[in-house]
């Protein structure tokens, strides 16, 4: 059985696509889809040698060696233009090293027609990323799982500006899930405020220069934008 997070992840992927699954660990998620019959074929890519020989198991384990082809490197290097790859997901991983990810090979996004993220950190810069590389943010879910909250957002080819009508705010909270307010934004965001609360106490302790005024004038930025749409 999948997990909730990587089940909602699954969940945005179409019919027939042929989809890339980068740091794929176990090649769970690839599996899955295999399985369901949502997908016909499945790129697992994987850098470290650990988690790589695992997909590698997991998948002759599934006897889908056949069907998932698991490959090693960094990022996008696994992907070769001539697997016309449809979707792209990503899971599991800090959104500065998503875009790392995605920034390192754009040529590699050619073919692909949807990309589905999941950042485990700083959302906020995937968000940022995706419109400014000319990405349509066109969905975003935030479910709770054992405690943690994730964020997955789907972008696909388009105009980049339409779902936003106050970027820093929305970088930040998400288009779609400011305008949804599920039950878990209100816990997520009070969780958060909570966090950078705390934070902002430490700074407030040390000795000030120029960094640390400058990190605290961000924060008490980001504190006053969240809670203004808390209350
Ligand atoms: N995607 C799975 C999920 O969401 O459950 C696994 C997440 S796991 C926390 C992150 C995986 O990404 C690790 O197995 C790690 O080795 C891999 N990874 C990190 N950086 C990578 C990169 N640049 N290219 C490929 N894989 C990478």
């Amino acid at each position: 059985k999948l997990s909730k997070r990587l089940e909602t992840v699954v969940s945005f992927i179409k019919p027939n696509m042929k989809i890339a699954d980068i740091g794929s660990d176990h090649a769970y998620l690839p599996c899955y889809a295999v399985k369901k019959g949502i997908v016909p074929y499945a790129i697992a890519g994987e850098v470290v040698e650990g988690p790589y020989q695992s997909a590698l198991k997991q998948v002759e384990a599934a006897n889908l060696t056949d069907r998932i082809s698991v490959r090693k490197g960094n990022g996008l290097e696994v992907l070769q233009s001539t697997d016309q790859v449809d979707c792209i997901v990503i899971a599991g991983m800090g959104g500065a090293l998503i875009t790392e990810i995605l920034g390192a090979e754009k040529q590699k996004l050619a073919s692909v027609s949807r990309l589905i993220l999941q950042p485990n950190i700083a959302a906020e810069k995937v968000r940022k990323w995706l419109y400014e590389q000319n990405w349509q943010l066109v969905d975003e879910r935030l479910i709770e799982e054992e405690g943690k909250y994730y964020e997955i957002l789907v972008a696909e080819p388009g105009n980049p500006t339409l779902p936003y009508t106050n970027l820093s705010k929305e970088f930040l909270l998400g288009p779609y899930l400011l305008k949804k307010r599920n039950i878990h934004f209100k816990e997520k965001w009070q969780a958060e405020l909570r966090i950078w609360e705390k934070v902002l106490q430490e700074l407030n302790k040390a000795e000030k220069n120029e960094e640390t005024e400058a990190k605290k004038a961000a924060l008490i930025q980001k504190i006053k934008m969240v809670k203004e749409e808390l209350i």
